[in-house]
């Protein structure tokens, strides 16, 4: 079992990072992406199953998912720009950069 990890500061909002996705390749819309995001709770859930690489661009999907939630929260979040745009960054290192600042910490 994982704690949580630094606070993550999306367009101000406070958002943590829990590995606890279980409903992978279930949800319309986001049949592949492995991650889920409660915009209300500040919750950024992922699956503990899929390798670190699938999570960390994860990561980056759902902080966009987030980004525009609070910049424009009737914005439509088309799910192809917003994977296309964690590839990209993903590729960048910024999956990473996420992942090292704000990943669950181990418990003791
Ligand atoms: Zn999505």
């Amino acid at each position: 079992m994982e704690g949580v990890g630094a606070i993550m500061k999306i367009c101000g909002h406070e958002y943590k990072v829990v590995i606890d996705y279980v409903n992978d390749q279930k949800r319309k819309g986001d049949a592949f992406y492995f991650g889920h995001t409660q915009f209300s709770e500040g919750l950024i859930h992922l699956s503990p199953k899929t390798k670190r690489d699938v999570q960390e661009e994860s990561l980056i999907h759902e902080v966009l998912h987030a980004a525009l939630f609070h910049s424009n929260s009737k914005a439509e979040h088309n799910e192809g720009q917003v994977q296309a745009m964690a590839g990209a960054l993903y590729q960048l290192g910024v999956g990473r950069f996420l992942w090292e600042k704000f990943k669950p910490k181990e418990k003791p």
